[in-house]
């Protein structure tokens, strides 16, 4: 009972426990907690972290946006993280950015219930839309790494320069991450542009076709 309470509470608020001793609060961050069991399958695995408050996100966002499409999929769209939209509905790319991205997926004979998972980096939506911190990475991007592992994907897409650079770990252009095949903690990783980049320029739109082309023939 008491490992099962300690085991939520790392899974809600991560590795840190404060204790009240007398009027001090101190960081006792080398307790001995229980390792996470994450639930086996995505819906389970949905249900176990969608109350999470680990970073501060938690408290503006609207939804948890865990993800959405084809739990067989072998191909995983990567984003950012969930935009105004996103945050509203409680589901990854249904803006206009996401609309693009459905006839994309049309054009290489895919969608998002076939062969398609879709999500982010980040669960919830940061304020304005701003970029991802670094500790909102740290504290979410395991449960990505949970979601490949259940999901198996054969390629994984990210989505824009910033989901690029930080699935990779890297400070680089888009143009230097495009066109490499990447791995990512084993499974191979494609960068391309982000679609509401190529709402904005469509003169990317070729060079972005280019990528889907190739990403079709990994995953056929
Ligand atoms: N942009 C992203 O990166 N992800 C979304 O879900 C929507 C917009």
């Amino acid at each position: 009972m008491k490992n099962q309470y300690l085991k939520q509470i790392k899974l809600l608020y991560g590795d840190e426990l404060y204790l009240e001793l007398s009027s001090n609060s101190k960081n006792i961050t080398d307790v001995s907690l229980p390792s996470i069991d994450y639930e086996s399958d995505l819906n389970s695995f949905h249900k176990q972290i969608n109350q999470c408050q680990k970073c501060s996100l938690a408290k503006s966002r609207n939804n948890f946006v865990f993800g959405v499409g084809d739990q067989n999929a072998s191909l995983l769209l990567v984003g950012e993280a969930p935009g105004e939209q996103e945050d509203i509905k409680g589901e990854p790319f249904v803006g206009r950015a996401g609309k693009l991205l459905d006839k994309i997926l049309l054009a290489i004979n895919r969608s998002r219930e076939k062969d398609v998972y879709i999500c982010n980096v980040l669960k919830c939506r940061p304020p304005k839309n701003r970029d991802p911190f670094p500790n909102e990475v740290n504290e979410c991007e395991p449960y990505l790494l949970h979601q490949i592992n259940l999901i198996k994907p054969k390629l994984i897409v990210a989505l824009g320069r910033v989901a690029g650079m930080t699935l990779l770990n890297v400070d680089k252009s888009l143009k230097s991450m495009r066109g490499v095949m990447h791995d990512y903690n084993g499974t191979p990783l494609i960068v391309t542009y982000h679609p509401a980049a190529l709402l904005r320029n469509s003169n990317w739109k070729p060079e972005a076709w280019k990528d889907f082309k190739w990403i079709r023939s990994i995953i056929e």
